[in-house]
């Protein structure tokens, strides 16, 4: 090679999926700008996206070889691949013809690419029998998955990001797109900027940079976003901003709505939600007024015990006014991994099956047996989601984990029992590309995986938008793609037709095909129309017009995807069954994303032009609350929870509410410092239906360290 060669790539951090730009020098030398072909970004990235390539090139921390140990007491040792995956198939086999297919699970990522999540699944659900599969994005989608489901008929995001431009309010609730999905944030912005009479409501116990940026902040206490919404429906009926004839048209369950909103007082829902109640009648009246209407939200809605709870009300404004199907109107759960999407469509959930299919309908168990020719029956059984993986390792009930290029020592709540439940597992194989990976040193068997730019396959954004990413380089030692590594590991253990693939677009094309007559019909898409058309948008299916990008928009026709065709508004109850505060526990601690650190910093704690935002964690109080405590800005101070406890410094902040106090979620153990995870201190407690984690509350007490 001697000239620069030039790449289209997108970005793999949030789910926003921008279009990157790469070009490799004749020595390998990486450089990386925004593409200002891509529809998502149109040339722009956030400071994580520019500095993406410094996490490619920067080769230290790598997982260069498969290793294995031979005993729990002995060291990891370099091995074969040969012998790393006969050694993972043979004890794979043992396990299962002594304690049957439920004794072994995969749990994988959001940042898998769609062929690898399908294949997984192929192998698990098809082949070996189990359900027992969970995704990461279970502690971060699931929420909005169900709320989805329930309302609208299937898991769909009905919007797309243009309708960004044609908005006139837009409500984010539960999210701070300006630091977590920046490149969105920047265009609801200039939206702002060309139309001064576009409103931003930011419902948030924080004030972060998005709430700073809002027309009106509602700094919500904790757990009421429930009531919130509800109080938002009563006023918008009231103003009489709802849409009957949609309603009547298109809707089932209003009534319901209205004799559980009936009792609701606007006045006392503001004083138990913490809120002016001229600031909820404000915003509805905003939201009554637009002619777009757009909510957007993430983790302060779906992580949450009550989280489909909190999703169902949300949705239900859109359903009431009639906003959704036309253009800068709808619900939008802002996707927070790259493709965590694609992972949903491939059934990379222990409850669903490819194409939005569900375990636990027999006609489309049957449809996948027999497009998958499985020797064994898809299990009726629904699988342990993510929180229950490791709950069935400490209980001794689950065997085997093998874990893809997630970091579950730092993400998972209620770490300590996590880490406790892993030194019981039999057999644990971590496939991942950084040693710095906590979740490492657990690992019988660890295989070094292709990163970013060493592999080709494909992602789905938050808007539904397929994009292609290309190989660029080598994968550095003897790492390997993760669906060569699946495919290879499936020959092993005796699956060698079903998995006789040679290239990832062979299981792309035959993901795509299993999609046929579905609502997710991607039958039109192939690598060569998305390498030269850049993205399409799902639903394609043939002999659509796919060369036009796909569908934009979802229910235009206002057909719904569920069996009578009407959306359905639900009346969600008004509780919250997170862990209590008392006298002992007496603060709500929150957890989330800082601007420039993604997830548990595998990769971007490398760079150090990112360290330098925010270089340590430090736990974020209320003047208030600290002094009560004594505890003045800087001091080292404990957060003690009921299940362990923290240290480090904190920070007096006023853009809390008081009795809240905020942890960063990204940091592991650091080396030779304290233990600073914040899931030290949270809970195993889910939401029953979605099974997602109760990040965004836990009770826990802040002191002042005194040396013992
Ligand atoms: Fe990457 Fe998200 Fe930033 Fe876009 S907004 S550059 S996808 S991290």
């Amino acid at each position: 090679m001697d000239k620069t060669e030039k790449f289209q790539s997108t970005c793999c951090y949030c789910g926003v999926g921008c279009g990157v730009v790469v070009q490799k020098q004749p020595n390998g030398q990486l450089t990386l700008t925004g593409d200002a072909e891509h529809p998502s970004n149109k040339g722009m990235l956030c400071s994580k996206g520019m500095n993406l390539h410094y996490t490619v090139m920067d080769q230290t921390d790598r997982i260069l070889y498969p290793r294995m140990r031979y005993s729990r007491a002995s060291p990891l040792q370099r091995v074969s691949w040969d012998e790393a995956l006969e050694r993972a198939a043979a004890v794979f086999a043992t396990l299962i013809r002594q304690h049957g297919p439920d004794s072994v699970a995969f749990y994988v990522s959001g940042q898998c690419l769609t062929e690898e999540y399908y294949l997984v699944n192929k192998l698990i659900k098809g082949f070996i029998g189990s359900n027992n599969i969970d995704t990461n994005s279970r502690l971060c989608m699931s929420s909005a998955v169900v709320g989805y489901k329930l309302s609208l008929g299937e898991d769909s995001v009905p919007v797309c990001y243009d309708d960004i431009e044609v908005a006139d309010v837009f409500l984010v609730t539960g999210a701070n797109p300006a630091w977590c999905h920046p490149i969105l944030w920047r265009r609801i912005e200039a939206r702002k900027a060309a139309n001064p009479h576009v409103k931003i409501i930011c419902v948030d116990p924080r004030k972060t940079d998005t709430a700073r940026s809002a027309d009106l902040h509602l700094p919500i206490s904790p757990g009421t976003d429930v009531l919130f919404n509800h109080a938002l429906a009563k006023a918008l009926i009231e103003n009489g901003s709802i849409d009957h004839d949609f309603i009547q048209q298109h809707t089932d369950g209003f009534e319901d709505l209205l004799s559980l909103i009936d009792d609701i007082c606007i006045q006392e829902a503001a004083i138990t939600c913490g809120l002016p109640e001229e600031d909820i009648r404000q915003a509805a009246q905003w939201i009554g007024q637009a002619k777009g209407f757009l909510s957007l939200w993430t983790m302060g809605l779906n992580q949450s015990v009550i989280g489909v709870n909190k999703n169902l009300s949300l949705i239900n404004l859109h359903l009431i006014t009639g906003r959704i199907g036309s253009p800068g109107n709808g619900p939008f759960s802002l996707t927070g991994q790259p493709n965590a999407m694609g992972g949903r469509e491939t059934g990379g959930l222990a409850n669903i099956l490819p194409a939005h299919r569900d375990v636990t309908n027999p006609a489309h168990r049957s449809h996948m047996e027999a497009f998958w020719q499985t020797p064994v029956p898809i299990s009726e059984k629904p699988g342990l989601t993510a929180t229950e993986i490791f709950e069935a390792l400490d209980e001794g009930k689950l065997k085997a984990l093998w874990i893809i290029n997630t970091n579950p020592m730092v993400s998972m709540p209620d770490i300590n029992r996590v880490e406790k439940a892993m030194g019981k597992a039999k057999f644990v194989v971590v496939q991942d590309i950084s040693e710095r990976a906590d979740t490492v040193a657990h690992a019988d068997l660890v295989l070094p995986a292709a990163g970013w730019l060493e592999k080709e396959g494909t992602m789905t954004n938050a808007e539904r938008r397929i994009t292609y990413l290309p190989k660029v380089m080598e994968a550095p030692g003897e790492a390997l793609p993760d669906v060569e590594i699946i495919w290879k590991f499936a020959q092993k253990m005796g699956f060698k037709e079903a998995f006789s693939y040679t290239k990832a677009e062979d299981v792309y094309l035959e993901y795509a095909r299993c999609t046929a007559n579905t609502n997710i019909d991607i039958t039109g898409v192939n690598y060569e129309l998305l390498q030269r058309k850049r993205s399409i948008q799902w639903p394609s299916p043939k002999n659509h017009p796919a060369e036009n990008g796909g569908t934009q928009r979802l229910f235009e026709d206002h057909q719904f995807f569920t069996n009578t065709k009407r959306a359905k508004i639900h009346a969600p109850p008004i509780y919250n069954e997170s862990e209590k505060t008392d006298s002992e526990f007496p603060l709500v601690l929150t957890t989330g994303r800082i601007r420039d650190q993604w997830h548990t910093m595998t990769k971007t704690g490398r760079v150090s032009r990112l360290t330098r935002h925010i270089p340590k964690p430090v736990v974020q109080i209320h003047p208030a609350d600290a002094e009560a405590r004594n505890i003045q800005d800087g001091d080292l101070v404990v957060v003690q929870g009921r299940r362990g406890q923290v240290r480090l410094k904190a920070e007096c902040s006023e853009d809390l509410r008081q009795g809240v106090c905020f942890l960063p979620m990204h940091w592991g153990k650091i080396a030779g410092l304290a233990d600073t995870r914040a899931n030290n201190l949270t809970n195993a407690l889910v939401d029953p239906r979605s099974k997602e984690p109760d990040f965004k509350y836990t009770a826990v007490q802040v002191s002042r360290y005194c040396k013992p």
